[in-house]
């Protein structure tokens, strides 16, 4: 073998492949003065690549259409009439023949319009700038002679690995399945919500590699170990032998994790705890509800709309949220409106911030555009009528965002009831602790919401100010600061005053030694990854609540993260023994 890379593990499984590097930025050009004589072989350059780019777009276009349908299509139309513009091609043409060569002139050109409509006072024109700049790089890489970095566009059966810097979800849920096998990148981290999406879709994934896309050139043979977080280059047969024993091994785990899904989660003391499952995309709904949950303790809706250029209509959402209800056959199923914005954004129509997690994200988004959430809110209240549907609201920091999303909740129930349309108009809302804001004025909100659920992906994120998609700040994302435990305890006292239900539903709740903390700070509640919900079963099963709560306290009295995690660890360990996947989860879960 060449060398590993070591990342941190996002999505289970190991795949040997090949690596598919994509760099999807503009590449640097250089000033090229062209001689008289030169000028029309230049300009013939330019035309044989735009052509080749329609071509490609084409292809694409066809592709994307059979696998997603015509509405996804449609960004495609957007970049090929692009191509077609006469205003376009004449100033690139203008340029050339004043001596420069057809790159160089492409370039300057498309960069003086991705400019003008950046800042255009029109709201549909910003919205191309996305398309121009994919239209810029696919011609200038052509022109370039570049490799073809196509990130959607790729043979089936290729067994690619994509490595590239950093990946969205947008682009994540466009992937061709048939030929990408698994996913590496050099930014990113666990809680990143490219990782819940590729641990959503299955897909294999390691992030925060780092140094990938720079130690690699593509084409390698590499192993990609999602549960360690491991990238081996140019294994070796036996090495490739050795991954398969691990995989089957990681197989034979899981299978006795299974056995437990049909007991009950409780503690040796006799405490019930409800574990429910997080389901990011409709599709996913019946595996869910193999996996023992009782219910789904957070839909994301927004994975839905990521990657798309059009929103769903209500039909669409309506099928969506009704799949899920009825896989859990009257189990509580909790739907959480969109939380669009921050690293989930579809194609287009949204604009970029200097600060997108403190920006126009989630509740601030749909009380903005009203007409758009009551399109959600129609389709939820249409859902409900077949099971137990809740419906809860993302990001809140105060209680007017409440009571305005009830407002238009109650708009959505005269719409339909006007359109003779079934639907249930007492539906549950509860909304989602996340920010310190929430947490610390907890208290004004119980008298108005039906339950809360703690996220401690933000939760974290906000109150240490740590983004919680950065790969270097990885080590400092520590969910048992104390600043963090306080504000969980404080949000279940709450809750217990003011008698509402609390749940918590970040990837915490998915760790054994933090569902562990969870319990002992009165948490009877989690939610956690399908994959998640057999070994936080085990770990309720192993303890009971009262050591729990001793050691949720001494984990309170600590004065750092480390110290808490070590206090929380020896407990665990008196109890359950020294097994390594108790610090951090099964490698790879979540
Ligand atoms: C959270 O913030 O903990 C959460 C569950 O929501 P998301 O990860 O989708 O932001
Ligand atoms: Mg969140």
């Amino acid at each position: 073998m060449d060398r590993r890379i070591q990342g941190i593990p996002a999505s289970p499984g190991i795949v040997v492949g090949y690596v598919h590097l994509l760099r999807w930025e503009v590449p640097d050009v250089r000033h090229r003065i062209i001689p008289d004589e030169c000028v029309k072989d230049e300009l013939e350059k330019l035309q044989a690549a735009i052509a080749r780019a329609k071509e490609r777009l084409h292809h694409l276009r066809t592709r994307v259409e059979a696998t997603a349908g015509a509405e996804e299509a449609a960004i495609f139309d957007v970049q090929l009439s692009i191509l077609d513009d006469r205003e376009l091609q004449r100033g690139v043409e203008d340029l050339i023949r004043q001596n420069l060569g057809a790159e160089k002139a492409f370039d300057l050109v498309m960069l003086e319009w991705r400019t003008r409509f950046a800042r255009h006072a029109a709201p549909m024109l910003r919205e191309r700038v996305g398309d121009l700049t994919d239209v810029h790089i696919r011609v200038l890489s052509l022109l370039l002679g570049l490799p073809d970095h196509d990130p959607v566009d790729l043979p089936p059966g290729a067994n690619a690995i994509l490595v590239t810097h950093d990946l969205t979800p947008s682009l994540t849920v466009q992937l061709d399945r048939k030929s990408i096998v698994a996913i590496a990148t050099d930014a990113g981290t666990r809680t990143a919500h490219v990782a819940i999406l590729a641990r959503s879709l299955g897909l294999p994934a390691v992030v925060g590699l780092r140094t990938a896309t720079a130690e690699l050139k593509g084409g390698e043979r590499v192993v990609l170990d999602g549960s360690t977080g491991m990238l081996a280059i140019n294994p070796t047969d036996e090495e490739i032998e050795r991954y398969h024993e691990r995989q089957r091994e990681e197989e034979t785990a899981e299978a006795a994790l299974a056995d437990l899904a049909a007991l009950e989660a409780i503690t040796l003391d006799g405490v019930r705890v409800t574990l429910r499952a997080n389901v990011d995309i409709p599709e996913e709904a019946e595996a869910a509800a193999r996996s023992g949950a009782e219910g789904v303790g957070l839909m994301r809706t927004e994975f839905l709309v990521v990657g798309r250029a059009n929103m769903p209509d209500e039909d669409e959402q309506y099928r969506a949220y009704r799949r899920v209800v009825e896989a859990f056959a009257g189990m509580p199923v909790v739907i959480r409106t969109f939380d669009i914005g921050g690293d989930k954004l579809p194609v287009g129509g949204f604009p970029t911030e200097p600060n997108p997690f403190l920006g126009w994200r989630a509740i601030r988004m749909c009380l903005d555009q009203p007409e758009m959430f009551k399109v959600q809110l129609r389709a939820l209240l249409r859902a409900a009528v077949h099971g137990d549907l809740r419906i809860m609201l993302p990001l809140i920091i105060t209680l007017d965002e409440v009571l305005a999303a009830r407002k238009l909740l109650e708009e959505a129930a005269v719409e339909l009831k006007e359109r003779g349309v079934e639907y249930r108009a007492d539906v549950p809302l509860g909304v989602m602790i996340e920010t310190p804001a929430a947490a610390v004025a907890s208290d004004t909100l119980t008298r108005d919401v039906d339950f809360f659920s703690i996220g401690t992906n933000d939760l974290v994120q906000y109150t240490l100010a740590v983004d919680r998609g950065a790969a270097n700040l990885a080590p400092r994302f520590t969910p048992l600061h104390p600043a963090v435990l306080r504000l969980i305890k404080r949000t279940v006292e709450v809750a217990e005053l003011g008698d509402i239900e609390v749940a918590v539903c970040g990837e915490m709740a998915s760790q054994p030694l933090m569902a562990f903390a969870l319990l002992g700070l009165g948490v009877r509640q989690m939610s956690v990854a399908p994959r998640s919900v057999p070994l936080v079963k085990r770990i309720v099963r192993s303890v009971t609540a009262a050591h729990a709560k001793l050691a949720a306290s001494a984990a309170l009295r600590a004065l750092t993260a480390e110290q808490a995690r070590h206090e929380l660890a020896r407990r665990l360990a008196d109890v359950i023994g020294d097994a390594p996947y108790l610090y951090d989860g099964l490698p790879g879960d979540g």
